[in-house]
């Protein structure tokens, strides 16, 4: 991209941006909620269509000027329905957590009971996670977790559902590598009486492309984030199913009303065109391979780590991410995820299901196949991958000190900061770097070309 303008009034953020073009050129983008927009999303998204208000809905606004606004949002509505086989969807959503708060405040009273997946187990903050968050502080709420095995046992969750009879039960997860049941959920929610909202937020590229089960059928309302494996911009989206609207007309009406006045006030129109372009992206044959594709890199790459030791959460995967627990490696997620980062490799540190560590200092790490395969890369390439991470961990392990675990804060915070010197200082790490930048420049990414 040009940047001429910026470059121009502000070279200060000029010069930061162009450092972030060349981290995200350089490294492996492995955060699975991550990838790489199209350069027409990102084209959509600098248009004047961020100049322009228009609170209300296509036809319905408050104010004057929105025709070709309704046009655009009519465009990226009509797609969602069309790509999620759905009646109704709303574009508006800021994000994934202001939808998610949008159909609560839709349905729930204050007060009434959630039932949602533990954080730890790979749940979301939004699905009732302590009084930290809204949803915890402003619903009562319940939480399922995975059993042992890492997987979800729907025996447990109907058991709770039946018990405690919530309003809504929501399913979906951030940190879970394996096929949902919606089919289960559905019936679950149905015999306890509950709504049942999925939310796909992670997986809606891959229910798009077909590689992942859709909720459509068993679900009431669906909410999806635009920008994770659906690979367009920072948004998300409301859908409403035919099961939903059968449980109440009004439903869509509800969602439109929760929204606005409800949550939010105007839409981010840019955003609305850029999530139309990526729908529309999103029903090419080339999405479907390339959905086929992150899936089969993240089975390689889940074999591979398996090959050198590394303990994987329900033992692999069946989409786009794994969970790695690193306690048998005797390191924590934070160690590994930083020397991970200065061998050019990012991936996000993740609590593990039971992790006796905190939440700041897991016992796990998380990565995904997503933006790599939006690059290009494939089976091969996630050998190489699995061969660094292994190293970069090795390296790591040999440069631990015992005071990093230490119950006494300042020692374990000052053993944090010398490992952390010595490891962005480290030759073999800073090799692997440079090996990582080569790959890279084999496969441009998508939107940095
Ligand atoms: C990412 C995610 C969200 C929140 O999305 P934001 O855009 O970060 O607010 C909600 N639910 C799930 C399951 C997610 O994966």
């Amino acid at each position: 991209m040009p940047l001429n303008n910026i470059k121009a009034i502000d070279p200060e953020l000029y010069k930061l941006i162009r450092k972030e073009e060349k981290r995200q050129r350089d490294q492996l983008e492995m955060i699975p909620s991550e990838n790489y927009a199209s350069s027409a999303v990102l084209e959509a998204l600098g248009t004047v269509l961020t100049n322009k208000y228009s609170e209300g809905y296509a036809g319905k606004r408050y104010y004057q000027g929105n025709d070709n606004i309704d046009k655009i949002e009519k465009l990226s509505v009509d797609r969602a329905k069309q790509l999620f086989n759905v009646p109704y969807a709303n574009v508006q959503p800021h994000s994934g957590s202001p939808a998610n708060s949008a159909v609560y405040f839709a349905i729930l009273k204050p007060g009434d009971l959630m039932m949602g997946l533990k954080l730890s187990s790979g749940g979301h903050l939004t699905h009732g996670h302590t009084d930290v968050t809204l949803s915890g502080r402003f619903y009562k709420s319940i939480q399922y977790q995975v059993g042992e095995d890492g997987y979800l046992d729907y025996d447990e969750i109907e058991k709770l559902a039946m018990e405690h009879k919530p309003k809504i039960i929501v399913s979906g997860t951030t940190a879970y590598p394996r096929i949902l049941d919606f089919k289960r959920f559905g019936n679950i929610a149905d015999k306890a009486g509950a709504w049942h909202l999925a939310d796909i937020s992670h997986i809606a590229g891959l229910v798009a492309a077909g590689v992942h089960p859709s909720p459509v059928e068993y679900a009431h309302i669906v909410t999806l984030t635009t920008h994770k494996t659906m690979r367009g911009p920072r948004g998300a989206v409301i859908l409403a199913t035919d099961k939903g609207l059968a449980k109440d007309q009004e439903l869509g009406v509800l969602i439109d009303k929760a929204i606005i006045p409800g949550t939010q006030g105007g839409p981010h129109n840019n955003t609305t065109a850029a999530i139309a372009i990526c729908f529309k992206e999103a029903m090419s044959e080339n999405f479907k391979d390339y959905s086929k594709q992150v899936v089969k890199n993240a089975v390689v790459l889940a074999e591979e780590l398996k090959k050198f030791g590394f303990v994987l959460i329900s033992n692999g995967t069946d989409n786009h991410l794994l969970l790695i627990d690193l306690n048998n490696k005797n390191i924590d997620g934070w160690c590994a995820a930083w020397a991970l980062e200065y061998g050019g490799i990012v991936v996000n540190r993740n609590t593990v299901p039971f992790d006796k560590r905190s939440a700041f200092y897991p016992s796990g790490i998380r990565l995904g196949t997503p933006a790599i395969t939006s690059r290009g890369m494939g089976e091969s390439e996630m050998k190489t991958i699995a061969g660094w991470i292994n190293e970069v961990i090795n390296i790591a392990i040999n440069h631990l000190s015992d005071d990093i675990q230490s119950d006494n804060k300042e020692k374990s915070r000052k053993a944090r900061a010398d490992f952390k010197k010595k490891i962005k200082t480290n030759k073999d790490i800073k090799r692997i770097a440079d090996e990582v930048k080569i790959m890279c420049t084999e496969f441009p990414a998508p939107g940095l070309k």
